[in-house]
């Protein structure tokens, strides 16, 4: 998708700070952050949201979210512990579209889900 900025952060057209990247996902900070720590985790595939997700894609998910324990260990947010969140569409607040997990930690978090 050549106008969507998270597939032009993959492809290096727009900076960002990267935190993880193999040949199928990359991680970065989010650019406004809501935490001390906030990442941002993308499939490297556009991928509007989950509503894009079939069976084809259940490695990839499943390679995305066991980097998460990685990530959440190396920035030091492991054992006190953080939240994984992905918005989708509008009601669910998602404003980039290309699917993507938020991890965020760092200090205790709102207990609000909704
Ligand atoms: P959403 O609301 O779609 O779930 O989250 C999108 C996130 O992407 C927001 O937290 C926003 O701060 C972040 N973001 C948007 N544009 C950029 C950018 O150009 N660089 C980085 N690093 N983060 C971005
Ligand atoms: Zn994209």
């Amino acid at each position: 998708m050549s106008d969507c900025i998270f597939c032009k952060i993959a492809r290096r057209d727009i900076p960002s700070e990267i935190a993880y990247e193999d040949d199928e996902i990359l991680a970065f900070k989010d650019i406004q952050p809501l935490a001390p720590v906030h990442l941002v985790i993308i499939p490297k595939i556009h991928l509007r949201n989950l509503n894009d997700v079939t069976s084809e894609h259940e490695q990839l998910l499943g390679h995305l979210f066991g980097v998460i324990p990685r990530l959440a260990k190396e920035f030091g947010v492991a054992e006190t512990g953080y939240r994984v969140v992905t918005n989708n569409g509008t009601d669910g607040g998602q404003v980039v579209g290309h699917l993507h997990v938020h991890l965020l930690g760092g200090q205790a978090l709102n207990a609000a889900i909704g």
